[in-house]
């Protein structure tokens, strides 16, 4: 199955590089996806690249709010089944939910007012304001740091940026 499947990646992606490393992830900025050379060949290492694969091949590359990250990855599990699908294979969808909630759970923290304690909507792909007593917050630009929120300045003038990164 493992290399059914580079050799699967490789033809649907000729000019995007395949590296072993420690995990699973696609990096846009360098055309490569990495995985996990020991566990490539469990059902779930198989899901984590086919999941991979899709980023690459919907040419995920950035995006500019939380919200829009997690629909990113929504699509990307949507394009993995279809993948799978192409080679016989099925993903589980427990596996999936299971994915996704720890993006709806980082999401559910960086969205709560620190003061408040209301659910908000994000600002910029930094900063967070809240709707009901007003407190702005700073979130992380990288995913899955540990929520870190700042108090800032709600006069202070917000940048918009979007965010270049990997995709897990
Ligand atoms: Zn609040
Ligand atoms: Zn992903």
């Amino acid at each position: 199955m493992t290399d059914q499947i580079i050799n699967f990646t490789n033809s649907l992606l000729p000019n995007t590089r395949l590296e072993s490393g420690n995990s699973f992830f696609w990096s846009p900025k360098q055309n490569k996806i990495t995985y996990n050379q020991s566990s490539i060949t469990s059902p779930i290492g198989i899901w984590s690249m086919l999941h991979e694969v899709a980023h690459a091949s919907m040419g995920h590359t950035n995006y500019s709010s939380d919200l829009e990250l997690l629909k990113l990855e929504v699509e990307a599990w949507d394009e993995a089944k279809k993948l799978a699908a192409d080679l016989g294979q099925m993903i589980d969808d427990d596996h999936i939910q299971d994915c996704l909630d720890t993006y709806r759970d980082w999401l559910h923290r960086r969205s709560t007012c620190p003061n408040c304690g209301i659910v908000c909507l994000q600002s910029t792909s930094i900063l967070y304001r809240c709707h009901n007593c007003n407190t702005s917050w700073n979130v992380s630009a990288s995913r899955f740091c540990r929520p870190y929120r700042l108090q800032i300045d709600s006069q202070k003038q917000e940048r918009p940026q979007v965010l270049t990164a990997t995709f897990l």
